[in-house]
């Protein structure tokens, strides 16, 4: 399993080598923000991205939408909280993310991504982690928005309020299944809007 892995993360560096055209955004770093100022977790694909990680990979980044006013609604709460987005794409898409997030009006804020060599392989572990690491480094973390049941299980572990978009997921205690990002804005200022 794990060779098979390595040999396609190995194809993949070649695809972006020779396929990517990128310059890094100027998108602040963790160092950059307030330790002390609200945070909101937020992943990529399937949350503000519509598509997979995967299909990113083989895709021209302006042809992949986002969801129905994510942007804009990100950008509203980004008023209100420091962003950080928390993905388990991989490193080698980072140029690409970048480039994706400045295109489609993103607000800018740091981007952490996954690497086999110093996180977990599993997504829920790994966000685990990092949102635990974060934790010491920013005390006031309070939402989390992704799409996955594994996303869930790493903010509500965290102590994070969970916003999932998936009907999948079985309805409990601080978390709300979302259809779509004005939900998200008017359910974030209700419990925290001043
Ligand atoms: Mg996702």
């Amino acid at each position: 399993m794990l060779k098979i892995m390595m040999r396609v993360l190995f194809i993949c560096t070649l695809f972006i080598f020779y396929f990517s055209i990128a310059t890094a955004g100027d998108f602040p770093t963790l160092d950059e923000l307030n330790p002390n100022h609200p945070v909101i977790i937020v992943d990529i694909d399937h949350t503000i991205a519509d598509v997979s990680g995967w299909k990113f990979l083989f895709l021209d980044y302006k042809e992949v939408k986002q969801l129905p006013d994510a942007s804009k609604y990100l950008t509203l709460l980004g008023q209100q909280f420091q962003i950080i987005y928390l993905t388990a794409r991989h490193e080698y898409l980072k140029e690409r993310t970048y480039k994706w997030l400045e295109y489609n009006s993103f607000p800018k804020a740091p981007v952490l991504f996954w690497n086999l060599a110093d996180f977990p392989f599993w997504s829920e572990d790994y966000k685990t982690q990092r949102i635990g690491e974060l934790k010491k480094q920013f005390g006031r973390i309070l939402f989390g928005v992704g799409d996955k049941k594994t996303d869930m299980k790493a903010y509500l572990s965290n102590n994070l309020y969970s916003f999932i978009f998936n009907e999948n997921v079985e309805k409990r205690p601080r978390v709300e299944i979302v259809k779509n990002w004005q939900e998200i804005y008017q359910k974030v200022l209700s419990l925290y809007g001043h």
